[in-house]
């Protein structure tokens, strides 16, 4: 995507647009690149890796573990000294590595404020996964901590960086879909027994925490606007052992102030490719695949003209972007632009869905 001076300025104001400077001017904006170190091995941490060495200014120098056997084996692949390798007791040492600028917390929801207190505690910045934590009270402690530390905390809203959510928020803030009028989105998938995301202790709850705020999210950023209400419905159909402790099924409705509105699902029980679908009185477009690591495709029909435009990147461009972008404020003093206020947000309007849903949070 072309991006001008003025659509720079424009994306600026959403704070989104710092990885899309060139990464010639971005690499000169400091000599020394960012360290992070990477708490929780699994998954999304292998992205993440993958994405920040593909960046000109982070750089993997630590890792936290409970099994050091794959630790070692990570560290060999990334140049990272045995030295720098921590255990979940002796994480507050990193306090006194150098070489680790920033952690990047990659744990099981119900960790991720512990292990940002102790982070900024260790005087180092944090980028947290989403959800940022699984009560609203641990996201303003994991605040807290970070101001009170001087640190920067940046919730890992990878979407808020990726080219084809940012040209949609694009297409809506210049008006080329006219007025909004109505925002459909789901995200979710069929998910294996013995998942610590079916835990309550571990997740904080069901597939909204886990792949429907990413609905909830992109209602936000699409509209640039918070919701005024909230209704919600949440189900379990599926007696199987799996759904003992948190929902299989949540949909809710959301009213906006402008009258935008919005009405998202999520599921534990079947493969939803996520998307979100934008009606306004132009025309509308959708995303597909619009929260998957790659394949996002918008297409639409706006004042009669056919939009097609599959988004050829692959993973770990998101990573990258969302390390870029980290690392860049942290190199010039930013403020990021998915603070742990965006993660705060999300968690009330979560506590508001389950209310309304009948959940106890
Ligand atoms: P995972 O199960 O693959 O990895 C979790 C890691 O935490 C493992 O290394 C595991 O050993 C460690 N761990 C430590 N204590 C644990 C415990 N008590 N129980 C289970 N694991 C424990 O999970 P994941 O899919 O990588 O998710 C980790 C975090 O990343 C979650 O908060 C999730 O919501 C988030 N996530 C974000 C994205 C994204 O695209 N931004 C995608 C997937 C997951």
């Amino acid at each position: 995507m072309t991006i001008t001076r003025r659509d720079f300025s424009r994306l600026a104001a959403f704070g989104a647009a710092a990885h899309l400077i060139p990464a010639s001017a971005r690499a000169q904006s400091s000599e020394k690149k960012i360290g992070y170190a990477v708490i929780g091995l699994g998954r999304i941490a292998g992205h993440f890796i993958a994405g920040a060495h593909a960046t000109n200014n982070s750089q993997i120098t630590a890792l936290v573990s409970g099994h050091r056997d794959k630790a070692e084996k990570i560290a060999a692949q990334n140049n990272i000294p045995s030295s720098s390798i921590y255990s979940y007791e002796n994480f507050d040492e990193i306090a006194r590595n150098p070489a680790v600028d920033a952690v990047y917390v990659a744990l099981p929801n119900s960790m991720h404020a512990e292990y940002t207190i102790r982070a900024a505690k260790a005087g180092k910045h944090v980028l947290c996964e989403k959800p940022m934590a699984t009560s609203v009270e641990d996201c303003e402690k994991m605040i807290a901590a970070c101001k009170a530390a001087n640190k920067k905390l940046m919730v890992a809203y990878r979407c808020h960086y990726e080219p084809t959510n940012l040209r949609s928020i694009k297409l809506i803030r210049d008006g080329v879909l006219g007025q909004v009028q109505t925002i459909q989105s789901a995200f979710g998938f069929n998910i294996a027994k013995g998942e610590w995301r079916l835990s309550k202790a571990l997740a904080g709850g069901g597939p909204l925490y886990d792949v429907g705020i990413y609905s909830l999210n992109a209602c936000r950023y699409l509209t640039g606007e918070e919701p005024g209400h909230i209704s919600a419905y949440s189900s379990v159909i599926d007696h199987d052992g799996r759904f003992n402790e948190v929902e299989e099924n949540v949909s809710w409705s959301m009213h906006f102030p402008s009258g935008i509105l919005a009405s998202c699902s999520t599921t534990y029980g079947a493969n939803m490719g996520g998307y979100f679908r934008v009606y306004g009185s132009k025309g509308w477009f959708q995303v597909d695949n619009a929260f998957a690591y790659d394949g996002l495709h918008l297409r639409g029909e706006l004042s009669g003209k056919q939009l097609d435009e599959p988004n050829p990147s692959k993973d770990p461009s998101h990573f990258q972007a969302e390390s870029e972008h980290f690392s860049h404020c942290l190199q010039n003093n930013l403020e990021p632009q998915s603070p742990g206020e965006e993660g705060l947000r999300d968690m009330q309007y979560i506590a508001q869905i389950y209310k309304s849903a009948g959940i106890a949070v």
